[in-house]
């Protein structure tokens, strides 16, 4: 397996040529593995982690393997998301750059299906498509198997786990007996052998071990966190180590929603993406991730699964994932195409123990930090801007800025040392109330620790209605009023809940406020 590379594969040299065109530089070990056994026209269960390069590892041998003066469909490759399908499309247009007369096709629910039928018709030779789609087509007889050669099962656990085990039966049942066929599994739970063993003949395996699996360039940290605290360590490692675009795993859909809400009103650019989405919501999170508008993007594994952006660069455990295979999934998500790459894991309590088993089973090391203190960020911060300085220095022209500092020296008691002094503070975003240390309301009683409890001295008697303090409190602070939790009036007392990451800029913003016209007294409630 030494010293292989993409021309001793026994590929066509468009393909070589496509191949060096994208930036690979020699097959990885599972494509070493599994281009010449499909080639062969053997049956085939490829096991590899995220990240491996699966995809041209069938790809590859696919394009090779179709014949572009037939018209006709010769290859099917089932995916379980859409995301998926289009992603490995596209995967495959690129490596079919240099070969004339091949028509790659992804098909799935939410797309027009007339459309679809229209494009199905014109020559495909190849589709990419989720099951329930592919199956939807046979039925209807807009897509023909008859000349069909290969089957790609691509991300087979993810399939059966969103269930799709009838649909792909359907389709395998389906079509020609003589045909090849290929799975790609990170897992290889049971029903996939049973799947294997139905439907595959002698099939080959090839196994990527483990060792292989795990990620060499990624750091990996863990810190013990409160849940209450999360969202502040979040925030600390994102100002300290400024990754470029960051994933951030959450276990539910309501956990992302928080967080995203929470980080865009601590001013980060963080978007959700979880299965609840609407279709075109999603295409627009992921481009404006792709495109570096979102930063952040906050995620459940299931909606994160083959997410394939090269310059992510940390990854967060938010919540621990429930499955210690889902940890290499996520953390393969930053390290891609030789970058480096980071993940920071969140544990609270008896999770550690689950950590520590993650490691075991990974066989990787995940680093204890200490949670880095204010006073840590804001080094960071001032190193970060000092260096930016450097640069600024160095390469501007800064003559009208140096007059207007020695203007200022001139007609004032203060030094260009104290000049400079609070410019950096400003620079570091470091005036006093942000220095504070913010996250610890304590416990003022309310039922969910991601809510705080205020008290505000105005009730019934003084005639006021939930809806005057819900205008009062979005209207003064900008946080959008439906974030507002419960609210319980009493005579001359109200208590009211919001969302913890608001709750000191809405103790700001009423620090003068009224209400129906009454000065007003509000801080957050002592528990009972
Ligand atoms: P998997 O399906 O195993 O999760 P992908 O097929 O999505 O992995 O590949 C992950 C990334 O690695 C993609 O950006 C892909 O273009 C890239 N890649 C694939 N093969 C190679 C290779 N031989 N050399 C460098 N990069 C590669
Ligand atoms: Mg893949």
């Amino acid at each position: 397996m030494e010293n292989m590379n993409f021309e001793n594969l026994g590929l066509c040299p468009e393909i070589v040529k496509a191949v060096k065109h994208m930036g690979f530089e020699e097959p990885s070990p599972i494509q070493a593995k599994a281009i010449p056994a499909m080639l062969e026209g053997k049956d085939l269960i490829g096991q590899a982690q995220t990240g491996t390069g699966k995809t041209a590892a069938f790809g590859i041998p696919l394009l090779q393997k179709i014949d572009p003066k037939n018209k006709k469909l010769q290859g099917v490759v089932l995916c379980p998301t859409r995301e998926l399908a289009i992603q490995v499309a596209e995967e495959i247009r690129n490596l079919a750059k240099y070969m004339h007369g091949i028509k790659v096709l992804p098909i799935y629910g939410g797309q027009e299906i007339v459309k679809q039928i229209r494009s199905l018709k014109s020559g495909t030779q190849l589709i990419i498509g989720t099951p329930g789609r592919v199956m939807d087509h046979m039925r209807r007889k807009t897509i023909k198997m008859d000349h069909l050669h290969t089957v790609v099962l691509d991300e087979a656990d993810e399939m059966l786990n969103m269930g799709f085990r009838e649909d792909i039966e359907t389709i395998l049942e389906g079509v020609p007996q003589d045909r090849q066929t290929v799975l790609f599994s990170a897992t290889m739970p049971k029903p996939i052998l049973e799947i294997t063993k139905k439907y595959q003949r002698n099939a080959e395996v090839i196994k990527v071990t483990k060792k292989e699996l795990t990620v060499p360039n990624i750091e990996q940290f863990y810190y013990e966190v409160k849940p209450k605290n999360k969202e502040e360590v979040l925030s600390r490692l994102l100002d300290i180590y400024t990754p470029k675009l960051s994933v951030v795993f959450c276990n539910t859909k309501k956990q992302v929603d928080l967080l995203v809400n929470a980080l865009l009103g601590r001013g980060y650019f963080a978007a959700g993406l979880h299965g609840d989405m609407k279709q075109e919501q999603r295409d627009r999170v992921m481009q404006g991730f792709r495109s570096g508008k979102t930063d952040i993007l906050v995620a459940t594994d299931v909606a994160a699964r083959g997410i394939d952006v090269d310059e992510v660069e940390a990854v967060f455990n938010y919540d621990l994932p429930q499955d210690d295979e889902y940890y290499v999934h996520r953390i393969g998500r930053t390290g891609r195409a030789g970058r480096i790459g980071r993940s920071f894991s969140f544990v609270s309590g008896k999770e550690v123990y689950k950590l520590k088993e993650i490691q075991r089973y990974c066989k990787t090391k995940i680093y204890a930090q200490k949670v880095p203190s204010l006073d840590d960020v804001a080094n960071t911060k001032i190193e970060n801007i000092l260096d930016d300085v450097d640069r600024i220095i160095e390469s501007e022209d800064l003559t009208s800025m140096m007059e207007a500092i020695e203007n200022k020296v001139n007609h004032s008691d203060y030094t260009a040392m104290d000049i400079a002094a609070a410019f950096l503070q400003m620079c570091a975003g470091m005036t006093k109330e942000d220095a504070e240390d913010e996250f610890d309301f304590g416990d003022t009683g309310a039922e969910d620790p991601g809510m705080v409890r205020l008290f505000i001295n105005i009730g019934k008697k003084q005639r006021v209605r939930p809806g005057d303090i819900v205008g009062a409190l979005a209207g003064e602070s900008g946080m959008p009023g439906k974030l507002i939790g419960t609210i319980d009036m009493f005579d001359k007392y109200t208590f009211v809940e919001v969302p913890r990451e608001y709750a000191k800029d809405v103790l700001e913003a009423m620090k003068h406020a009224k209400i129906k016209g009454k000065t007003i007294a509000i801080e957050p409630a002592n528990q009972k």
